[in-house]
């Protein structure tokens, strides 16, 4: 699942590259477009929040997340989510619960990618 770009609308300004935490959207130079990676896009939708002429959508079956949280008791303070969280919103010490900044979490739910103890909870909008 993934975000996607419509090549019709998009004007090949480049927003999304600069938005996008986690470098996926890539220029093809010759075309003045840019495309989206199915394979590296985790969906966070921070590209279609600031493409200007709205021709960034969710791919088919890509659902919106409204919040991200860390269960205290599954969490063993790996700290794996902190460590690859691209908005440094993971506070936490080695061995202890990890606890989310909801202040800076993008919701883009790359943490729970990295989480082997079903720490992450993900919750979508409907
Ligand atoms: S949805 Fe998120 S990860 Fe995917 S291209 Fe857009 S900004 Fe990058
Ligand atoms: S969803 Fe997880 S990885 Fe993404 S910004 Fe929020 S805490 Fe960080
Ligand atoms: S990856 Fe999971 S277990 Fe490790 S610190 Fe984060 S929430 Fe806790």
């Amino acid at each position: 699942m993934a975000y996607q770009i419509d090549k019709f609308d998009c004007v090949g300004c480049c927003a999304c590259i600069f938005a996008c935490p986690f470098d996926v959207p890539t220029e093809i130079k010759e075309e003045h477009k840019v495309v989206i990676p199915e394979d590296k896009c985790v969906g966070c939708g921070q590209c279609e929040d600031i493409c200007p002429v709205a021709a960034i959508h969710p791919a088919p079956g890509q659902r919106k997340i409204r919040k991200v949280t860390i269960l205290e008791e599954n969490c063993i303070g790996c700290t794996a989510c902190a460590r690859n969280c691209p908005a440094n919103a993971i506070n936490g010490t080695v061995k202890n619960p990890h606890v989310i900044d909801q202040r800076k979490c993008i919701q883009c739910g790359y943490c729970g990618t990295k989480c082997k103890k079903d720490a992450i909870v993900i919750e979508y909008l409907a």
